[in-house]
C-alpha cells in the first residue's frame, strides 16, 4: 500500500484550526488526554482477552511508556493496548464520533463565547495534541492483526496513512513540538513527570518515564533506568476492608497537607444509576485559612481515576469547607469544567451523598466520644453553625450536632 492521503471531516478541520492557533493557556492537558487514551486502550485489550486469550500472551505487562527528546523537541507516548487498524485510524482520528466533541463544535459554531474558554469546557481528546505539536505520528498494530500502520498529520486539512512493519501490539504516538517557547517547554523531563503525576498519578497501569541517555565524563552515552511515575494506589477505589487505619491516616496527610490525624473519615462506593467513590475526612483542627474568602474548599474531583480539579466547590456547601477528600465519578466525562459542573445532576447527587456522610460521621463521633466531639466543636463548630443560616435542608441534623 502506498501512502494514502485523506481529508479530515469538516468539523475536525474546524477544530484543528482552532487547536493550532490556540491561545488556551492550559495546554498541558494534551498529555492527560494521551495517557487516558492509552489507559482506555489497555482496558480494551485486557477486556477482549478474557474471551480470546490469544490477544494477550501470558506474561505481557500492560503499560504506558513516555520519553522525551529535548534536542529533537519530541515527546513519545507508547502503550501496548488494543491498537488500531486502518479503519479505526480513519474513524477515530479522522472524524468526530464523540458526543463531547460534537457539542464542542456546535458551541464553537454558535460562537457566543470565546473559543479559548471552550477548549477548557469540552476538552477535545486526541486533537488537543495540536495545541503543542506541529506534526503527529501514530504507529499502531491492532491486537489479533498482522498489518501495522503509520498515521501522520500536521493538523491541517489532511492526514496520511501507510502500512508499517510492526510486530508489537499497541500504539506509539510521537509529537513533534511546535517551534514556539510554549510548546518547546514540554520537551523537558521534569515537566512531563510533573504533568503525569498531577493528572494521571492514579491510573491503573504502570506509567514509565525513560530518561534520555546522557554523556558521561568520557563522552560516552550512558543509558539511565526507567522510572515509574505512578506509584500511588487509588486508595478510594479499594474496599473498606482492604484498607488499614494507618493507610487512611497517611492518605489524609498526603491530600490535606496536614501533619496531624483526622478526627473522622467516611469511605463509600455508590453503585446503581450512577457509580462513584468518595473518601471524605473531617480534620481535627481548623485549616489555617478557614476564615479567608479564598479558603480552599476541600474536595478533589477525579473522573475514572484521572485528576480533574482541586477544590471542587460544587461538591460541598461553604459550611463544610473544612472537609478534605476525594470524589471519583465513573459517569462524568473527562472533559468537565467548572461551568459544566454547576447544576449538573451527577454532581448534585454526589454532593447530597457527601453531605450526608459528613453529617453522619460527626453525629457518630458525638455519640461515641463526647470529649473528642467537644474538642472538635471548639475548633470547627463555628463553621458548621454557618449551615444554620445558609440552608433549610439539613436543619434537623445540624440542630442535633
Ligand atoms: P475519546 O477518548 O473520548 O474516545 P479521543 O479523541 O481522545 O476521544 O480519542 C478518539 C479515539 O481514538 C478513541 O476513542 C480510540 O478509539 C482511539 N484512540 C486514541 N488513542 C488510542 C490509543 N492509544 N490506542 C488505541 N486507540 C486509541
Ligand atoms: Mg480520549
Amino acid at each position: 500500500m502506498a501512502t494514502e492521503k485523506m481529508e479530515f471531516q469538516t468539523e475536525v478541520r474546524d477544530m484543528l484550526n482552532l487547536m493550532i492557533n490556540s491561545l488556551y493557556s492550559n495546554k498541558e492537558i494534551f498529555l492527560r488526554e494521551l495517557v487516558s487514551n492509552a489507559a482506555d486502550a489497555l482496558d480494551k485489550r485486557r477486556f477482549l482477552s478474557l474471551s480470546n486469550a490469544d490477544l494477550l500472551p501470558m506474561g505481557t505487562q500492560l503499560r504506558i511508556d513516555i520519553s522525551v527528546n529535548k534536542e529533537g523537541k519530541r515527546i513519545v507516548v507508547e502503550d501496548n493496548g488494543i491498537g488500531m487498524n486502518k479503519e479505526d485510524l480513519i474513524n477515530c482520528l479522522g472524524t468526530i464520533a464523540r458526543s463531547g466533541t460534537k457539542n464542542f463544535i456546535k458551541n464553537l459554531k454558535e460562537g457566543d463565547k470565546g473559543s479559548v474558554d471552550l477548549i477548557g469546557q469540552f476538552g477535545v481528546g486526541f486533537y488537543s495534541v495540536f495545541m503543542v505539536a506541529k506534526k503527529v505520528e501514530v504507529l499502531t498494530l491492532k491486537a489479533g492483526e498482522k498489518q501495522g500502520y503509520l498515521w501522520a498529520s500536521e493538523g491541517t486539512g489532511d492526514f496520511e496513512i501507510s502500512e508499517a512493519p510492526l510486530d508489537k501490539v499497541g500504539t506509539k504516538i510521537t509529537l513533534y513540538l511546535k517551534d514556539d517557547e510554549d510548546a518547546e517547554d514540554f520537551a523537558s523531563e521534569w515537566k512531563i513527570k510533573d504533568i503525569v503525576q498531577k493528572y494521571s498519578g492514579f491510573v491503573s497501569y504502570g506509567i514509565y518515564f525513560h530518561p534520555e541517555a546522557t554523556k558521561n565524563d568520557k563522552g560516552e552515552l550512558e543509558e539511565k533506568p526507567e522510572e515509574r511515575l505512578n506509584e500511588k494506589q487509588a486508595l478510594w477505589r479499594q474496599s473498606e476492608k482492604e484498607v488499614t487505619e494507618e493507610q487512611y491516616k497517611d492518605f489524609y496527610n498526603v491530600i490535606s497537607h496536614e501533619a496531624d490525624e483526622p478526627a473522622a473519615w467516611s469511605h463509600s462506593h455508590a453503585e446503581g444509576s450512577q457509580e462513584f467513590w468518595s473518601l471524605v475526612y473531617i480534620p481535627s483542627k481548623a485549616p489555617f485559612n478557614i476564615w479567608h474568602n479564598d479558603a480552599l474548599h476541600g474536595l478533589k474531583l477525579y473522573v475514572k481515576k484521572v485528576f480533574i480539579m482541586d477544590d471542587c466547590k460544587d461538591l460541598l456547601p461553604p459550611w463544610l469547607r473544612f472537609v478534605r477528600g476525594v470524589v471519583d465519578s465513573e459517569d462524568l466525562p473527562l472533559n468537565v469544567s467548572r461551568e459544566i459542573l454547576q447544576n449538573n445532576k451527577i454532581i448534585t447527587n454526589i454532593r447530597k451523598h457527601v453531605i450526608k456522610k459528613v453529617l453522619d460521621s460527626l453525629q457518630n463521633m458525638a455519640d461515641k466520644d463526647a470529649a473528642k466531639y467537644n474538642a472538635w466543636w471548639r475548633e470547627l463548630g463555628m463553621v458548621l453553625k454557618e449551615g444554620f443560616y445558609m440552608n433549610w435542608e439539613h436543619l434537623d441534623e445540624l440542630k442535633k450536632l
